[in-house]
């Protein structure tokens, strides 16, 4: 799972924006208008489900602060890995290929979870300077229920994309 496939632009863009109402003026993204989601906690996305197995990248700094709230070394519970640049790491996964920070079917550290995670089922990609589109897998259960999502909710995740690569 390579989700913000193009992270890396999210550096040139800090770069760019000195305010945020700079950054607000930049950061053009489109959004799928007709696209329903609340997400059902039912733990699909945090590990390999039968047609795919998937890779939970971490960037450095998540890697990080992951450590710091866990007191755990991040050899613990990440490898390194090599051409998926900006992330470095990827979360070890558990015999039966789930999350390691899986517990009962929750996440344990969600509340600093990683930026792949945050974002699933959506994803960010790059289709122009500066232009990016959100698209979405329809392999999660809760794409189609719940509230049908505005522009605000992608914001959001774009905002949070921006506030850790300040971070990194
Ligand atoms: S697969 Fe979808 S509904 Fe299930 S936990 Fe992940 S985001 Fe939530």
């Amino acid at each position: 799972m390579l989700f913000l496939q193009n992270l890396s632009a999210y550096i040139f863009i800090y770069f760019l924006c000195g305010t945020s109402y700079v950054c607000e003026n930049i950061l053009k993204f489109d959004y799928p208008k007709n696209v329903y989601f609340k997400c059902e906690r039912c733990a699909l996305c945090c590990g390999d489900s039968k047609n795919r197995v998937r890779s939970i990248l971490l960037l450095k700094i998540e890697a990080e602060r992951i450590s710091e709230k866990t007191l755990k070394d991040i050899d613990g519970f990440a490898e390194k890995i090599e051409g998926f640049e900006p992330y470095i790491y990827q979360v070890k996964k558990t015999k039966d290929g789930k999350c390691i920070f899986l517990k009962d079917n929750s996440c344990t550290i969600y509340q600093i979870r990683p930026l792949i995670c945050a974002f699933y089922p959506f994803e960010l990609k790059e289709v122009g300077s500066n232009r990016y589109t959100f698209a979405y897998t329809d392999e999660c259960p809760a794409i189609g229920k719940g509230p049908q999502l505005k522009r605000s909710y992608f914001e959001r995740l774009f905002k949070k994309a921006i506030k850790i690569m300040r971070e990194e």
